[in-house]
C-alpha cells in the first residue's frame, strides 16, 4: 500500500518522500483514511508505530486545505495536540514540522518548566497549531493568553499516560473550552483502561476504532526470565550469558543510543560479532546491520526501542533486555520479536535495584509469571527490594512479595544451582510508575489539580 492511495495531498506526499518514507505503517494505513474522512478516532498505538504521522498527516492536510471555519478577528489556533510530556510535545512538533515543510502552518509548543515569554509571544502572533502539555496549557487558559474556541481538531496523544500522570482534571478543563460542534477528536493510546473509554464516550462522536498494538499480549511459548544483578555488573553478566552459546542470535535492548553503541563495542571486543542500530545511525547503516544480523553474520544486535521498529525476523531465539524499557508496553514490543510463528523464544531481563518498579509494572501488565533467578557469581550484593506487592491479580494487602514466580512459588529452590531470591519489603507503591507523577487513578483527590512537575 502506498501513501498516495491513502488520499494524502501532494504537499504531504512530497515531504514524506523527502523523509525517505516509502510505505505507510499499519496504524497509518488504518487511521489516515478515517481521519481524512472526518471521523473521530480511537487508535491503539504506541511510540514506534508511526502514530505521529497517523494523526499528524490528516491534521496538516486539514489545516492546509480546509478554509478556516471561524470568522474574522485575531488568528485562533485551529488544531490542538495534547501530550503527556514536554519531550513528546517537542518530538511531535519536530515531526509535524518535517511533514508540513511545504505548508506554512504557524505553530507553538507549550509546556511547563520554562519561561512563559516565548510561548506568549508565539500565541500573540497567532498560530494555527498548538502542541501542549495539559498543565501549562491551563496556565495559558487562566491568563487568557490562548483562545481555544476555534479548535477544529483535537489530538490526545498517549492518552493513557496523560491519565496515569493525573492530567484528567486538566484535560476536562481544556475540553470544556473547546467547541462542542464540528470538532474532530483523535485519541491515541497504547492501552485502553476504563478511564480512557469513559473519556472517549463523553467527548467523542461515534469514534471509529483502529488497533495495531497487540493488546498487552505476548506469545505463550516465550520463557520470561529475570536475572537480578548489580547495575555495575550488567555488562559482565551479559557477556557471560552470550558466551554460554554464542551461536544463538540475540537481540539486546538498551535504553539509549550512546549506551547501545558502547555496549556493542564491548561485546564486539570479546570476539562476538555485534552491530548496533539506533536513531543516530543512517538508514543505510541500519539496513546493513539488520541484513547482516538476518544473514547470521552478526550474532548480536544491540538496539534501542525506536530503532527496533520494523525489525522483522522470524525465529529470533533470544531477546535480552540489558535495560528494562521505561514504559511497560514496550516490553511487549521488544519480546514480540521472539517466539514468532510458533517457534519458542527466550526473553531475558537483567534487572538492577533501580529497575524493580519497572519490572513490577511489566509483570502486572503481562499478567504472566516471571522466572526470577540469580546467576551464580552475579548475585546482587544487596538482595533486590521488589516492593510491597506482586503486581497483577496476585496483589494482596500488605504482601511483601516479588513479581510472581513460576507456580506462584516463593523462595523455591530452583534447579540448576541458580538461586531464586526472596523479595524484600519496599515502598508502599504498587503502581510501578513514575514517582512523583502519580495521583489517584481518577485524577481527583489530594490538591485537586494536576502536578505540573509531571511534565517532563
Ligand atoms: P512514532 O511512532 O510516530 O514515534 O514514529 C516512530 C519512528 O518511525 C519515527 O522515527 C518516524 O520518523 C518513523 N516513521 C513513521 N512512519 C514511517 C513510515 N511510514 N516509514 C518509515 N519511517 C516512519
Amino acid at each position: 500500500m502506498s501513501f498516495e492511495s491513502l488520499g494524502l495531498a501532494p504537499f504531504l506526499l512530497r515531504a514524506l518522500s523527502e523523509q525517505g518514507y516509502e510505505n505507510p505503517t499499519p496504524i497509518q494505513q488504518q487511521a489516515i483514511p478515517l481521519a481524512l474522512a472526518g471521523h473521530d478516532l480511537l487508535a491503539g498505538a504506541q511510540t514506534g508505530t508511526g502514530k505521529t504521522a497517523a494523526f499528524g498527516l490528516p491534521l496538516l492536510q486539514h489545516l492546509g486545505t480546509a478554509p478556516q471555519s471561524v470568522g474574522q478577528g485575531p488568528r485562533k489556533p485551529r488544531a490542538l495536540i495534547l501530550t503527556p510530556t514536554r519531550e513528546l510535545a517537542t518530538q511531535v512538533h519536530d515531526s509535524l514540522r518535517g511533514y508540513g515543510k511545504h505548508l506554512r502552518i504557524p505553530s507553538a509548543v507549550i509546556y511547563g518548566g520554562v519561561g512563559m515569554g516565548n510561548q506568549l509571544d508565539a500565541l500573540r502572533r497567532g498560530v494555527d497549531l498548538v502542541i501542549a502539555c495539559p498543565g501549562r496549557l491551563i496556565d495559558h487558559i487562566e491568563r487568557r493568553s490562548v483562545d481555544l474556541s476555534g479548535i477544529e481538531i483535537l489530538v490526545l496523544d498517549e492518552a493513557d499516560r496523560m491519565l496515569d500522570m493525573g492530567f484528567l482534571p486538566s484535560i476536562n478543563r481544556i475540553l470544556a473550552k473547546l467547541p462542542k460542534q464540528n470538532r474532530q477528536t483523535l485519541l491515541f493510546s497504547a492501552t485502553f483502561p476504563e478511564s480512557i473509554k469513559t473519556l472517549a464516550m463523553e467527548f467523542m462522536r461515534n469514534p471509529r476504532e483502529v488497533q495495531v498494538t497487540p493488546q498487552n499480549t505476548v506469545a505463550e511459548k516465550i520463557a520470561h526470565r529475570v536475572h537480578p544483578v548489580d547495575g555495575g555488573r550488567k555488562r559482565e553478566l551479559l557477556l557471560h550469558l552470550l558466551a554460554q552459546d554464542s551461536r544463538v542470535q540475540t537481540l539486546v535492548f538498551a535504553r539509549t543510543k550512546h549506551g547501545s553503541d558502547k555496549l556493542a563495542g564491548f561485546i564486539e571486543k570479546s570476539g562476538i560479532q555485534t552491530a548496533a542500530i539506533h536513531g543516530n545511525k543512517s538508514q543505510g547503516q541500519r539496513m546493513r546491520a539488520l541484513s547482516d544480523f538476518k544473514a547470521g553474520k552478526v550474532k548480536v544486535l544491540v538496539a534501542t526501542d525506536i530503532a527496533a521498529r520494523g525489525i522483522d525476523i522470524d525465529q529470533l531465539p533470544r531477546v535480552i533486555n540489558f535495560d528494562l524499557p521505561m514504559v511497560a508496553e514496550d516490553y511487549v514490543h521488544r519480546i514480540g520479536r521472539t517466539g514468532r510463528n510458533g517457534s519458542t523464544g527466550e526473553a531475558i531481563s537483567l534487572v538492577a535495584q533501580d529497575e524493580a518498579k519497572l519490572l513490577r509494572a511489566i509483570v502486572r501488565m503481562l499478567d504472566r509469571d516471571m522466572d526470577i533467578r540469580d546467576v551464580p557469581g552475579f548475585e546482587p550484593q544487596v538482595p533486590i527490594r521488589w516492593g510491597n506487592s506482586a503486581p497483577g491479580k496476585a496483589e494482596q494487602p500488605g504482601g511483601d512479595r516479588a513479581p510472581r514466580k513460576p507456580g506462584g512459588g516463593r523462595g523455591r529452590r530452583p534447579h540448576g544451582g541458580e538461586g531464586q531470591r526472596h523479595a524484600h519489603a519496599g515502598p508502599k507503591s504498587h503502581t510501578g510508575q513514575r514517582d512523583g507523577a502519580r495521583k489517584p487513578a481518577d485524577g481527583r483527590g489530594r490538591g485537586g489539580g494536576p502536578r505540573r512537575d509531571a511534565q517532563r
